[in-house]
């Protein structure tokens, strides 16, 4: 049962960010609420003030230029994975998309607050990580940037600091030559991962050899990973079968992943080293025609 609370909904990042400075620690900020509503139904979370950033048109939009993609905080998974410019320009993040819960959910769940809610299992940080994006925050005291890599610090737990929201993500253009995939294994479709791995791969021109390669993994451990290890062993590299499996075993090697109702630890481990060099030939291929 969720305890009776007080409803703000600020029209501006202005005002939400007084009233979050207001409000400190008595508040929690909701956006479409698909996550943090089924944590206060849990009682696990219990806030006498809900600052509802939903309505905030200026972090709701999908931007192109020639520095590459911005994405507002609040923009719904739903518009992602039906924007053009995304499908045509960025096709991993609609892939992910339409794999990450229902309709009905990606209709109303936003981007941000997913990031927010440091989930190990969720969809978009891996794709991210592989994207190499760069989350934008604000504060009252100003804003600041980071690598998404260095945004989840352990399961649900994030860089923000008391008082910031999260307003926007950042994609670079990725270089010539690059593929980027991702895939999650589950047990019931549209639910959560079990195991998730993107990878970004750029191609030499011409050599075929593995000029850059970004591995990121979900639900392996208490936040979504980068394999940086195993990006070595093919980093610089002409791919072949036997680096591949290699790659799949050094992945494997970096992970803590957990036993729990959807898969026991060994069986992850088995999934990491199967669908890293799986996903990596995917990469290849795409990088190939791009
Ligand atoms: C049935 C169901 C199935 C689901 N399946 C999947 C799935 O397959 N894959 C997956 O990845 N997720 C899944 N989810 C989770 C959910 O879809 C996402 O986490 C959702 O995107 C959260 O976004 P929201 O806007 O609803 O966030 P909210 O629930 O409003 O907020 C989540 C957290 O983020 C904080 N927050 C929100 N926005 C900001 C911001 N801009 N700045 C700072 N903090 C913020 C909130 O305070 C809260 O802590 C599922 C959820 C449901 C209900």
């Amino acid at each position: 049962m969720i305890k009776d609370f007080e409803h703000f909904a600020p029209k501006t990042l202005k005002e939400a960010l007084a009233l979050l400075a207001k409000y400190g620690d008595d508040c929690k900020v909701i956006c479409g609420g698909q996550s943090l509503l089924i944590l206060m139904r849990q009682g696990l979370v219990d806030p006498k003030y809900i600052i509802d950033i939903k309505g905030i048109s200026e972090l709701n939009y999908i931007k192109d230029d020639k520095d590459g993609l911005k994405i507002g905080a609040t923009t719904t998974h739903r518009a992602i994975e039906k924007s053009p410019v995304i499908r045509k320009k960025y096709p991993v993040l609609a892939e992910m998309e339409t794999r990450l819960a229902s309709i009905q959910t990606r209709n109303w769940g936003t981007i941000g607050g997913n990031v927010c809610h440091g989930d190990p299992a969720g969809d978009p940080v891996p794709v991210l990580i592989a994207l190499n994006a760069t989350l934008s925050m604000a504060g009252t005291k100003g804003t600041r940037s980071m690598p998404v890599e260095n945004f989840c610090l352990d399961y649900f737990e994030i860089a923000l600091e008391p008082g910031e929201l999260l307003t926007e993500i950042k994609l670079p253009v990725p270089p010539p030559r690059t593929g980027t995939v991702y895939t999650k294994f589950n047990v019931i479709e549209s639910d959560l991962a079990t195991v998730s791995v993107a990878v970004s791969l750029t191609l030499g021109s011409g050599d075929g050899v593995c000029q850059n390669v970004r591995i990121a993994l979900g639900a392996v451990a208490p936040t979504a990973i980068r394999a940086k290890k195993a990006e070595k062993v093919l980093k610089g590299k002409k791919i072949t079968e036997a680096l591949l499996t290699q790659a799949g075993e050094v992945a494997a090697t970096e992970t803590e992943p957990i036993s729990d109702i959807y898969a026991s630890e060994e069986y992850r481990l088995e999934l990491v080293k199967v669908l890293v060099p799986r996903m990596t030939k995917e990469a290849m291929a795409r990088a190939k025609k791009a």
